[in-house]
């Protein structure tokens, strides 16, 4: 999804000419650009008319430029190419604006938000994915508090003092505005999650995200409350693209009475270069001996295997129980409290820039080690 794919649109604010804030709202597609036809069907949404659904847009007191696809599409169908286009977009505009807001589906903004955020390091701007459970030309429309806040969210900033490295390479300290959440996030139901911690919970309810082994960044009620603790500090440096992944990788999920006829030719695919292996509880798995020596098979020719957890909250314990002590043994990383989503794009971010016949130690430790708030070190 390249600038020419996209109709730009500039909405009427109520910013004037002194205003310097401007937010770019990047629409993708999903159930939040909907609107019935004539046969009550689910078709997109026209955009051009989206200050008839949200007056209330008019009232913010930045710019607002939209760029709405020529295709909008359904999650389902996101990819690392649509992260990577995404990502490029961001990289292409981000002197432009001070904040983004990407309008998605839900069914996997979890997995665009994780990828996002490795693909977008050091980045000093907030990234903001909201979408709704409810299409936003319904009346009962969550999308319309969704967009409201994300886009509040984005243009937040605070005067802070910052170490700023002049012409001559010096460093001076300056009263600077800076962005109140530097990270990639997911704002839904008045909850702002860190997107690489963030999971969808929910199919019916509004609250359809939640991130449970990391605080909220913020609750909108009244007021915004932001846990300033929680959020990631300015970084240091200009914000660090990176443009490839790899999807060699596979989310393996263990379940009681796994057939290895099935499972076999997966796992021993010559071209397998990454598993995200999704244990029971704090990081067991059977102790069926196909499972340990195709695992032991496959580390030793090089593929990484990283242990995340089927829970939703917690973490991955190597050794706790008999059932997870082999995988320690040999060579399967934990990877402690790192959601599925966050591993899964996480070791493709990491294939895409790291060659793994070359540079095999170097991709385990940048897994083992957090790189945009993704994972506690325990
Ligand atoms: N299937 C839709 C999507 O993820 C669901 C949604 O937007 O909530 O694109």
């Amino acid at each position: 999804m390249l600038l020419d794919q996209y109709n730009i649109i500039k909405l009427r604010t109520a910013a004037d000419e002194d205003c310097k804030t401007s937010i770019l709202v990047i629409y993708t597609g999903g159930t939040i650009g909907m609107d019935y036809d004539e046969n009550g069907s689910l078709v997109p949404f026209d955009f051009e008319v989206l200050l008839e659904k949200v007056p209330e847009l008019t009232r913010f007191k930045f710019w607002l430029t939209m760029l709405v696809p020529f295709e909008p599409i359904d999650s389902s169908n996101m990819g690392t190419e649509h992260w990577l286009s995404m990502a490029w977009l961001i990289e292409e505009l981000y002197d432009e604006f001070d904040g983004f807001v990407i309008l998605h589906g839900t069914d996997t903004m979890a997995y665009s938000a994780s990828a996002m955020s490795f693909l977008l390091q050091k980045l000093a701007k907030p990234v903001i994915l909201t979408g709704a459970q409810i299409p936003i030309s319904a009346h009962r429309t969550d999308a319309r508090e969704n967009l409201i806040g994300a886009l509040e969210i984005a243009s937040m900033q605070e005067s802070r003092q910052q170490k700023i490295i002049i012409e001559d390479g010096s460093e001076v300290i300056k009263e600077q505005n800076v962005a109140l959440v530097p990270e990639v996030c997911i704002y839904f139901d008045n909850l702002l999650l860190r997107g690489n911690r963030s999971k969808k919970v929910q199919t019916l309810n509004f609250t359809a995200f939640e991130s449970q082994n990391y605080p909220h960044l913020a609750e909108a009620g009244i007021f915004i409350n932001y846990t300033k603790s929680a959020i990631l500090p300015i970084p240091r440096g200009n914000l660090d693209f990176k443009s490839a992944m790899d999807d060699n990788v596979i989310l393996w999920k263990i379940h009681p009475s796994m057939n290895p006829k099935y499972y076999l030719p997966m796992l021993e695919n010559e071209n397998l270069k990454g598993v995200v292996l999704e244990s029971f509880g704090s990081g067991n798995i059977p102790t069926e001996k196909w499972i340990i020596d195709v695992l032991e098979k496959i580390t030793k020719r090089g593929v990484i295997v990283v242990n995340v957890s089927q829970c939703a909250g917690g973490y991955v314990l190597q050794g706790h129980y008999e059932t997870s002590h082999a995988l320690t043994q040999i060579g399967i990383i934990s990877g402690n409290d790192l959601t599925s989503e966050s591993a899964l794009t996480k070791l493709m971010y990491l294939f895409g820039n790291y060659d793994n016949r070359t540079e095999k130690e170097k991709i385990i430790e940048l897994l083992q080690t957090p790189l945009c708030g993704e994972m506690t070190l325990f």
